[in-house]
């Protein structure tokens, strides 16, 4: 069976002793074992560290958004077989496969043209300069330089492709070192990448390292120039922050976590209106596209009273022709759920919900495979605000007077979506949905092309406050600050402008 290998020091690294086994969902077929024991992550570490650090460094923006730029064209020239990876291992249907490896591309070629903006500067200006004394010569500036560690990546299983690419973009492109871990169910894909990186060089020696299979005690080893970016479960999250070390030397977290993203629709949205529809078709993509393993889904569809029945009806009509099976199959819209650990998981979040389930359920779907139907609950108990069912599941939260109080009972998300023609409504949500979210999408049914407030853009923020993590990743150049230092210059006006290239 193929063994997944490591890539750390500058080599191929296989694990040892007991290999986890990576499965087709489909069909549980075994596909592919992972094992990253007897790798010296505290070596791989420094050697990312001493190595790829210095060389990324001496790049500027230009270069390494180049680099970004060739590392987007190597996965395009490999996507079709990307596109099978995804499907095999994980349960993809070829659209949810795209999805992931197309905004892979997609995003390192934003990042590529941030790059070219930036152009030959190797650190950032951060802001004007600052008069600080009476006379002129007293001057003060901010900039932002790449920190010296190392940046290290952990993801989830949803997103093999994306999950690398967004987070190794904006730190490359920042200047520092990258390990990056999949997790262990998904990896194949990420691995095929890394292949292709490592294979045409398209990087300086250990600026990017591969972890497979567990992370082991990677997090103890890491010091106060180093950054986690971590995608997972919130549980996860805490005991990265936790580590002693990382308390200790303040180790730089980011944590990208849990979320009960809602949908409202606006009192004012009439039934078969464009408004109401794409609000129907917004919540299904999302309870449907990966088998709604998403962190960015609908989980909770806040809808008044009034049209509470409508909705209903609706939304189970339009989920009633959803075929869910093998997702190799064209007529498939959705496939299995990643593992059987998912799919353990998504039963007991339902049970935990509560309330009754107005289509699907959590009865097994086929003889194999990690199947199960899109489930649609109405009447869920208070856990509706609580607990993330990280599957097709989404369920029907009625409102009376404020759905923003409702939304921020789930303390904290990364998208929330209004869906209005009412502007002082609309206004009302963003004011008292702001706080508790990262980004807000603001439906409308005359923009082409929507693509709903599941996708996330490099151009935009992706994170959230609270349960979210408290996290932020891109938003464009800002992404650049996570894994940079800024610091302030101050002293005489002329030195600081030669400093900065300015005479
Ligand atoms: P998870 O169990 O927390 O695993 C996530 C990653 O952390 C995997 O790579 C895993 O490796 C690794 N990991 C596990 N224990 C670790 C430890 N003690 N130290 C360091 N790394 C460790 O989460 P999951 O079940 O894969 O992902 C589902 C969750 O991710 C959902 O709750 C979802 O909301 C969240 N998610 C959030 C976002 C976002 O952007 N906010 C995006 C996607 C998913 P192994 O695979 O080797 O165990």
């Amino acid at each position: 069976m193929l063994q997944l290998r490591s890539y750390v020091g500058g080599h191929w690294v296989a694990g040892t002793g007991a290999a986890q086994t990576l499965l087709n969902p489909t069909t549980e077929e075994p596909l592919a074992q992972a094992s990253s024991e007897g790798v010296d992550l505290k070596a791989a570490l420094h050697y990312a560290r001493s190595t790829g650090g210095p060389a990324l460094r001496a790049l500027t923006f230009a270069e390494r958004g180049a680099a970004l730029k060739a590392i987007a064209d190597a996965i395009q020239s490999e996507r079709e077989p990307l596109l099978e990876l995804g499907i095999a291992n994980g349960g993809n249907t070829r659209s949810d496969a795209k999805f992931d490896v197309d905004g892979a591309i997609a995003t390192l070629l934003a990042y590529a043209e941030t790059a070219s903006s930036l152009g030959q500067s190797k650190f950032l200006v951060d802001g004007e300069g600052i008069q600080l004394g009476r006379s002129a010569r007293f001057h003060g500036q901010h900039i932002a330089v790449p920190r010296h560690g190392v940046a290290v990546h952990i993801n989830a299983f949803n997103f093999p492709a994306w999950g690398f690419a967004e987070k190794a973009a904006v730190a490359l492109l920042a200047g520092m070192p990258v390990l990056s871990k999949p997790a262990t169910s998904s990896a194949m894909v990420a691995h095929r990448i890394m292949e292709l990186i490592v294979a045409n060089k398209l990087l300086p020696e250990s600026a990017l390292s591969f972890l497979v299979g567990g992370a082991r005690d990677l997090v103890s080893h890491l010091g106060a120039q180093d950054v986690v970016a971590f995608t997972g479960s919130g549980e996860t999250g805490v005991q990265i922050r936790s580590a002693p070390n990382v308390i200790r030397e303040a180790v730089r977290v980011n944590v990208e976590a849990d979320s009960l993203n809602a949908a409202v629709l606006g009192p004012d949205v009439e039934p078969r209106s464009d408004m109401y529809e794409l609000f129907l078709k917004d919540v299904v993509r999302d309870m449907t596209q990966k088998a709604g393993q998403k962190c960015t889904a609908i989980r909770r569809v806040i809808i008044p009273y009034a049209v509470a029945a409508s909705v209903r009806e609706d939304l189970i009509e339009l989920l009633g022709p959803i075929r869910v099976g093998d997702p190799k199959f064209e007529d498939t819209r959705m496939g299995p759920l990643a593992s059987r650990e998912q799919l353990a998981d998504v039963r007991a979040g339902v049970q935990r919900l509560g309330g009754k389930h107005a289509f699907g359920g959590v009865g097994a779907v086929g003889s194999k495979g990690f199947f199960i139907s899109p489930i649609l609950i109405e009447d869920p108990g208070e856990a509706v605000h609580e607990r993330e069912v990280f599957g097709p599941v989404a369920a029907l939260v009625r409102y009376k007077d404020n759905p923003a109080e409702i939304v921020a009972r789930g303390a904290g998300g990364l998208v929330s979506s209004v869906y209005s023609d009412d502007q002082e409504f609309i206004e009302r949500m963003v004011g008292d949905l702001a706080p508790y979210h990262g980004r807000l999408f603001l439906g409308h049914p005359k923009i082409e092309l929507s693509p709903g407030p599941g996708t996330v853009l490099p151009q935009l923020v992706h994170g959230g406050p609270g349960r979210a993590g408290g996290g932020e990743e891109l938003g464009g150049p800002r992404g650049l600050a996570l894994y940079m230092q800024r610091v302030a210059l101050e002293g005489s006006r002329p030195v600081i402008q030669k400093l900065l290239g300015k005479t």
